[in-house]
């Protein structure tokens, strides 16, 4: 296995060890083979201009998958991939139905739709999935219908729910997908029972063509967490962080109170350690002005293994037995009718 770093990124790698490191030239070409995930957002709730929403863009053959779809997602993925990625997206992973991981699939939904998807959009969530998208079906009705009176196709605005749970969820054109169940409903931060609050929380795991990569979803850590044995030896395990805000004022209590349901970097540093991926990569990162250095310093007496801290439009491609990391190739003409969208 080899890992390339892009020159263009070597700021955000840290410390990787026993890798080769090449300048590559971007884009990286692909093949059908490849997958490429592309960082679209890569905080939380607190907004940032650094770190959007979390959104993960997957690409692999044919699919174009969207893992989360969080504040500002629309704007990245615009950036990403013009309205070709916009209208290109028909199926989103959603790990949960906090608003940081949501807030836009109104938007992946109708702009989709607007710009060009002609096929159904396909979500999948936990429990409470079916529910949140039949209330954002009856929220934009009006909106609906009004662009179909004025002559907008009416295919593309169907929508496709399921919620799932563990196990294989979407195995097609070589692509399979499983969910698991993570940790990362409220607790007693006293007695650290579950809350009675009904949903779950999930994480997924993609395989392709050789290639694997695990999603944490939010989570903290525990000793018996499904991601050591479902990430054993994936090629990328992405997993959310957080580090304690210092002091006690008012944005530090608020942002601490959310420890006791995510993980710190010292207790990812054990994930790693565990699940042995070819590369850990730090992503949800909270608070966002976060440094990477502060990351890597908490993980590194757990797991010495090859360790990236991403950043949005940061771009991994698996080609092949290589990682390569870069940056994603910003589409910054994007000109409506230079599209092809409308042909499709
Ligand atoms: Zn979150
Ligand atoms: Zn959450």
């Amino acid at each position: 296995m080899k890992i390339l770093k892009n020159a263009l990124c070597m700021v955000a790698i840290f410390s990787l060890q026993s890798v080769t490191s090449i300048a590559q030239e971007n884009p990286v070409s692909v093949d059908n083979d490849t997958m490429k995930i592309t960082f679209l957002g890569t905080g939380a709730p607190r907004p940032s201009t650094e770190r959007y929403g979390p959104s993960i863009l997957v690409e692999a053959g044919d699919h174009k998958i969207l893992v989360d779809a969080g504040p500002g997602m629309r704007e990245r993925l615009f950036e990403a991939g013009g309205f070709e990625a916009i209208s290109g997206v028909d199926h989103v992973l959603v790990t949960h139905l906090h608003f940081d991981h949501t807030v836009s699939v109104s938007s992946v939904w109708l702009s989709g739709w607007l710009f060009g998807r002609r096929v159904p959009l396909h979500i999948q969530g936990p429990v409470g999935i079916k529910d949140m998208m039949e209330n954002i079906e009856r929220a934009y009705q009006w909106d609906v219908d009004y662009r179909i009176m004025v002559g907008v196709p009416k295919e593309g605005t169907e929508l496709i729910v399921d919620e799932v749970s563990d196990g294989v969820i979407f195995d097609e054109g070589g692509l399979k997908i499983t969910a698991f169940q993570v940790e990362h409903m409220p607790i007693n931060i006293e007695t650290g029972n579950v809350l009675g609050l009904r949903g779950e929380t999930i994480g997924f795991r993609m395989d392709y063509k050789g290639h694997s990569v695990l999603f944490s979803g939010d989570t903290r850590s525990t000793e018996k967490s499904e991601i050591n044995q479902v990430g054993k030896g994936v090629d990328l395990l992405i997993h959310e962080v957080q580090v304690p805000s210092p002091g006690a004022t008012a944005e530090a209590n608020l942002a601490n109170v959310s420890m006791s349901v995510h993980s710190t970097p010292e207790q990812v540093g054990h994930v790693f350690e565990k699940a042995k991926p070819k590369m850990g990569v730090y992503s949800h990162i909270i608070p966002p002005g976060t440094t990477a250095e502060d990351l890597v310093k908490g993980t590194r007496p757990y797991y010495k293994g090859p360790l990236t801290v991403a950043h949005d439009f940061m771009e991994i491609t698996l080609k092949g037995d290589e990682i390569i990391v870069g940056e994603r190739v910003k589409q910054s003409d994007g000109k409506f009718e230079d599209s092809n969208v409308l042909a499709k």
